[in-house]
């Protein structure tokens, strides 16, 4: 199942799958915006794991509130607040279980997407890293509901992001920096979209 350790081996992936694909996210950020998000997680990410390194959470919910806080503290731009509330709400959700089950892990998938929402007031299609998360939820929800465990549910969700990131290409953003190129943002994948697919990729290949 999901416990403390294998949430903190799902983060230390995340943060690894961040520094593997960090130029590429740059570039695509510098495609339709400012050029800036594989930095901004690079550097996210490497304060999450260096506060790892003295800092035992005693649950889930208290690994992804250690990454929400962090986030906010140390990403910045768009991204930060809204990957920040992500793990914040998926954080509540967790409480403090000390393990959670399939139905919960989609449950905790479930929040960050609505703390995003809420946060960002990005509907579907606007070319945002909610085009990822919304059908990686849904994929997540209906794995749970066929007796998933926590790795099926979540390599589902990462299947999804990762379909519903490449699907951003031929959208025209309205969110973010990348709506103030209009039409000349179609034709480019949202950064914010592709790095939730890594994300989420990442922690599903280290949850048992
Ligand atoms: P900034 O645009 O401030 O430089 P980043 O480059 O780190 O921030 O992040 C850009 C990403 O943030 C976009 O690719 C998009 O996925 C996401 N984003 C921007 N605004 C919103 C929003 N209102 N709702 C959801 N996601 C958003
Ligand atoms: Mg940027
Ligand atoms: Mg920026």
């Amino acid at each position: 199942g999901c416990t403390a350790a294998s949430t903190v081996a799902a983060v230390r992936a995340a943060a690894e799958a961040i520094t593997e694909h960090k130029v590429e996210l740059t570039t695509l950020d510098r495609q339709i915006g400012d050029g800036d998000h594989g930095e901004n997680l690079a550097r996210g990410f490497a304060a999450v794991l260096s506060k790892l390194d003295t800092e035992q959470p005693a649950t889930p919910g208290a690994v992804l509130k250690l990454v929400a806080t962090t986030l906010i503290s140390t990403v910045g731009g768009a991204s930060g607040p809204l990957f920040g509330t992500a793990f914040l709400r998926a954080a509540t959700t967790a409480g403090d279980e000390p393990e959670l089950d399939g139905p919960m892990v989609a449950a905790v998938l479930a929040a960050a997407r609505d703390g995003v929402v809420s946060r960002g007031k990005a509907e579907p299609q606007d070319k945002t890293m909610v085009d990822a998360l919304i059908p990686a939820v849904a994929a997540a929800e209906k794995a749970a509901t066929e007796g998933a465990d926590p790795a099926q549910v979540l390599h589902a969700a990462a299947q999804a992001a990762d379909q519903g990131a490449a699907d951003t290409t031929d959208l025209q953003a309205r969110k973010g920096r990348a709506s103030y190129l209009g039409e000349r943002s179609v034709g480019h994948v949202d950064p914010g979209a592709r790095s939730t697919a890594y994300l989420l990729a990442a922690m599903a290949g280290a949850v048992e």
